[in-house]
């Protein structure tokens, strides 16, 4: 039988056997099996030679039972509605699992934000808030940044929700630059997030940080701050990729210079001659190997390949259901997606508090309290794991999907 490499109906799958474990029956199922909310809108959008693009945006909103959903807009031309539809049952699963008052939501555009001017991406992210506005909102559901868009594409966004509102809406959306209300430490969470999940899987396995071999698939925003700090902490980075190449040196590579080299979409591996593949620098012998680029990389074709003891996915589904099932029976520990990538809607949501406080925190204080987060889920979900003897990612969903569904039943929905 092929492989499933449908993220939506794969995702579906781990859900409803999640519901299954937790002894929910089928009615929760039907409610929770996909978005109770998406909306498609055409987004009009004057370009800079004069002529009119139309654009197709969308949000998707998974489940509200819980409050407010929440989560990115990414700028993408593989955008589809099937796409945003599971991505936004992720930031369920997220929100559940570091205990967040939210429910999942998601949003994006189909363009291309590497062939637009500046003036192009303000003009699309103004459209894509008007467009969307009556189902958005700081109560209603935040967006944030995600695939290729950043700080300065939510300033454009919630000035966009302010204006129309009349008054400045900080708690609109998350991932703001500092002095429009951000919070420290927002661009790195992600990144900081895996940093310390890898920590506590590095424990479970008796593996020193100093000193162990790191591979990272992706040098985009939670890639290259990731390959930083794992470089900083004394491990040995020999393998990154962006979506050209590879790049591998089995002494380590120099982060901080390719660092400087990337450009704003994570491209460096252009600027070398001895390259790699990506699926040659997935099989490298590592210790510690964390897709942080696309979906679907490890699959049945080359779960039997990887030569890790750890992978982390940092990335959003990289792994497919049956890879899954390989990896875990040949002993290796994997952290699945919806716990390792955590760390961004974590600061996110102390970004909205600190909205609508007023009243801003340390960068000290954001790193705590990210800490306590996520290391509290990481133990929840590892303890869950060996308690009934199932993965890590079936873990994750029983413990993600749990909040929303008592929420629900509670609400009297099922
Ligand atoms: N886009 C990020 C994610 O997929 C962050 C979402 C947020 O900060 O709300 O988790």
């Amino acid at each position: 039988m092929a492989e499933n490499l449908n993220l939506f109906t794969s995702t579906q799958e781990v859900i409803h056997e999640a519901l299954n474990k937790l002894g929910y029956d089928e009615a929760m199922y039907e409610l929770l099996k996909e978005p109770i909310r998406m909306l498609t809108v055409r987004i009009p959008v004057k370009m800079d030679d004069g002529t009119t693009k139309v654009f197709t945006g969308y949000r998707a909103q998974h489940n509200d039972a819980v409050g407010p959903t929440k989560g990115g807009v990414r700028f993408h031309p593989m955008v589809t509605e099937e796409e945003m539809k599971a991505l936004s049952m992720w930031m369920t699963l997220k929100a559940g699992i570091v205990d967040l008052p939210y429910g999942g939501g998601k949003g994006g555009v189909v363009c291309d934000p590497r062939e637009m001017s500046m003036g192009e991406l303000e003009r699309l992210s103004r459209g894509y808030v008007r467009a969307t506005k009556s189902v958005v909102g700081p109560t209603k559901d935040i967006p944030a940044p995600d695939v290729f868009t950043n700080a300065q594409i939510m300033a454009w966004m919630m000035d966009e929700y302010s204006q129309m509102d009349d008054f400045n809406s900080p708690g609109f959306i998350t991932g703001k630059p500092i002095v429009l209300g951000g919070s420290q430490g927002r661009d790195r969470a992600t990144a900081e997030g895996v940093t310390i999940v890898i920590g506590e899987a590095a424990k479970k396995r008796n593996i020193d940080i100093k000193g162990a071999r790191v591979v990272i698939q992706g040098f985009g925003n939670a890639g290259s701050f990731l390959a930083k700090f794992m470089s900083d902490l004394g491990a040995k980075v020999i393998g990154i990729s962006d979506a050209h190449g590879a790049l591998h040196d089995p002494n380590g590579l120099d982060i901080d210079y390719l660092l400087d080299r990337r450009d704003s979409f994570g491209t460096v591996t252009t600027l070398f001659e001895n390259t790699i593949s990506n699926t040659e620098l997935l099989e490298l012998d590592c210790d510690i190997l964390v897709p942080a680029a696309i979906e679907n990389q490890i699959t049945a074709d080359n779960a039997h390949k990887i030569k890790a003891n750890i992978v982390v996915e940092a990335a959003n589904g990289p792994t497919t259901a049956e890879a899954t099932k390989i990896l875990t029976e040949r002993g290796i520990l994997l952290v699945p997606d919806v716990l390792a990538s955590a760390g961004g809607v974590t600061v996110s949501y102390f970004e909205w508090v600190q909205n609508n406080q007023g009243y801003y925190w340390t960068e000290e204080e954001v790193r705590e309290k990210l800490y306590a987060k996520m290391i509290a889920a990481f133990d929840n979900i590892y303890t869950t794991a060996q308690n009934r003897n199932i993965d890590m990612r079936l873990a994750a969903y029983m413990v993600g999907v749990r909040r929303t569904a008592e929420a629900s039943r509670f609400r009297g929905w099922v």
